[in-house]
This record gives structure tokens, sequence and C-alpha cells, in this order.
């Protein structure tokens, strides 16, 4: 798989794995494979060695405190995709490819890969998660999710966990894509109602090579809610709302290349169709308007996803 001179490690603890990751230097780390195996078949990748993390138990537990929760790297979509402490996480999970993706693929693997169209990305970008991580050489350290994605993964550097604060309020997670097993999404939105910090949190996936966070729009959408009452239903912010995340796609830099089935101002509209449609959402599932699709399910347009209450 690898050519004859990969060797496969299997330690059994995050300490054994880091000390491999130290001493055997030209590695991979092999989590469910799912984006690894077919780099390692198609000759992308020729490492002298593999550290497989599957007997790591300590990479697959889950934390729950008052203020954050804390997901190992080693958890895998399905564990997420019905998780009641996180809604967002969850959707964003059920909305990856296929049943054998979701039972294998993980939350390090997802983050090793950094996919710009990633669908768990996406909601950790929007909930300004932490990256925690161990190496031999710097110990265990917890990193911006932004910065870890923007500077990649240091040498020697084992993913351990991501950390994500608890908000209180509706999360919707919206994905253009084709048939639910193919790959990679065209676009994607995580929107967070963030009640106790009065903010609207979004992020854009599929659009630049990192995620799009469209500042002015949550602002004007923040600016627009009177938190201290029951949230309004809000068509008109809702479509304001998409308008500016639209105008953010259209100027953010490192733009993603346009491909046949995404010209950039088709990705551009359709990024402020799926917030206008997020957070139109969500303030309904606030105010609990049930007849307004927000607590979830299959469009018949080509979106798919769910909102969370
Ligand atoms: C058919 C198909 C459909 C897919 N559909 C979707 C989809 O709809 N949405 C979506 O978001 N993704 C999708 N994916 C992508 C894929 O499932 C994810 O990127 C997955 O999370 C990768 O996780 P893994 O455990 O399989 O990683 P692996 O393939 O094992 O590893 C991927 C990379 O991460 C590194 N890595 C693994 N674990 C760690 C760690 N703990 N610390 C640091 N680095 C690590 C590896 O060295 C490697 O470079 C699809 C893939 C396929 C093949």
């Amino acid at each position: 798989m690898t050519g004859a001179t990969a060797v496969l490690h299997r330690p059994g603890t995050v300490g054994e794995a880091v000390r491999m990751l130290a001493e055997v230097g030209d590695v991979e780390l092999l989590a469910g494979g799912t984006d690894l195996v077919p780099a390692l078949r198609a000759g992308l990748r020729r490492p002298r060695a593999l550290v497989a993390l599957r007997r790591v138990l300590e990479l697959r537990a889950r934390g729950v405190a008052p203020d954050r929760l804390t997901i190992g790297a080693g958890v895998t979509y399905a564990e997420l995709a019905d998780w009641e402490p996180a809604p967002g996480l969850a959707a964003a999970a059920r909305a990856v490819g296929s049943a054998q993706i979701r039972n294998t693929g993980t939350v390090g693997g997802a983050l090793g890969s950094a996919n710009p169209r990633g669908d768990l990305l996406t909601f950790l970008t929007a909930v300004d998660a932490e990256v925690l991580t161990r190496s031999a050489r710097a110990g265990s350290r917890a990193v911006p999710l932004v910065g870890f994605l923007a500077t990649g993964r240091r040498r020697g550097e084992l993913v351990t966990a991501v950390r994500v604060p608890v908000t209180r309020g509706p999360q919707v997670f919206l994905k253009i894509g084709g048939r639910q097993a193919a790959y990679p999404a065209l676009l994607n939105c995580a929107l967070v109602v963030d009640g106790a910090a009065g903010r609207i949190r979004c992020a854009i996936g599929g659009v630049t090579t990192g995620r799009l966070r469209p500042g002015d729009a949550e602002d004007f959408a923040a600016g627009e809610i009177d938190w201290s009452a029951p949230l309004p239903s809000g068509a008109g912010v809702a479509q304001r709302f998409g308008e500016l995340v639209a105008l953010a796609a259209q100027e953010a830099p490192e733009q993603l290349p346009a491909g046949p089935r995404d010209p950039a101002d088709y990705r551009w509209h359709a990024a402020g169709v799926l917030a206008s449609r997020a957070l139109a959402r969500a303030l309904a599932a606030a105010s609990g308007d049930s007849d307004s699709g927000a607590r979830g399910g299959a469009d018949g347009d080509g979106t798919r996803g769910t909102g969370t209450a």
C-alpha cells in the first residue's frame, strides 16, 4: 500500500505515539484512513512509516464541562452524529459522506487533512474552537483553530482533541452538495446563536482556502436583535445578513479556484443564500416557529442540513 519500506507502528498511548512521531521522522498518522489510504494507494504520499492511532483509547474520549466540550481526535463522525451536548457539531457530522465514511472518519483526520470544504471544520470555525496538540518537543499546547489551520500541523505534532465553547441558543448547519456520499461539498455554512455573549457566529466553507468568517454580517445581525427579549423570527434581518455574507464572500482574499460546477459568482451568491437561510432557521427556532423547518431535514433545492435549538 505504501511501498516496500513503510513500517506500521501501533502505539497504545498518546505518549508512545508522540515518541514514535519524534523518532521516526518521515511518518504519517493513520486514523480512519478515509483520506490517507486513497492518497497512499495513488502514490501521492510515500512515508517511511505509519503510526496507526486506533488503539489509542485516550483519543476516543469526550468531555462535558459547564462552559466547554472536549472531543478526542479519535472520535468518529458517527459517534458525534447524535451527541446532544453539541447539536451543531452533530448536524455537521450527519452531513458527512456515506455511513462508511462516518463510521471511520475522525475529528483528528479532519484537522490533519484540513480540507477547505470539510464539514466539521466549518462548524468548529464558527464556534472559535481550540485545537489541543502534543509533541515530544513542545509538550501539550492549545491553539485557536484559525491559527492551526493557517500554519498547518507542526512536525512531530499529534492532535489530541478539540475544545468547543458551550453556547446558549440554536445552531444550524447547511450544505450544498451532490448526492449524500459525494465529496467534496460545494459549500457549507455553520451558524450559532450565542445568547449569553449576544453574538451571531457564522462560518462558510468552500469559498476561500480557509474558512470565511463574515464579521460585518455577524455584527449587523447581533445589533438588530434585542437580546433581553425573546428573539424575533426576523425575515428582513436574515435577508440583509445574507447580502452582507455574499459581499464578504466576494471580497475575501485567497478564493478557491472556480470549477465548472461552481463559478465564483455562483459561490458568492450561494454563500449568501445559505447564510440567510441559516439565520432565518435559527431565529425561527428560538422564537418557537415550528413551521419554519428550523428543526432540520433535507431541502428539495440541493441544500441539506439541520437546524437545532
Ligand atoms: C468517499 C468520501 C466521502 C467523503 N465525504 C466527506 C463529506 O461529505 N464531508 C467531509 O467533511 N469530509 C468528507 N470526506 C473526507 C474524510 O472523511 C475526512 O477528511 C475525515 O475526517 C478524515 O479522517 P480520517 O480519520 O479518515 O483521517 P485519515 O485519512 O486517517 O488521515 C487524514 C490526515 O490526517 C492526519 N491525521 C490523522 N489523525 C491525526 C491526528 N490525531 N493528529 C494529527 N494528524 C492526524 C493523517 O496523517 C493524514 O494526513 C470524504 C472522504 C471520502 C473518501
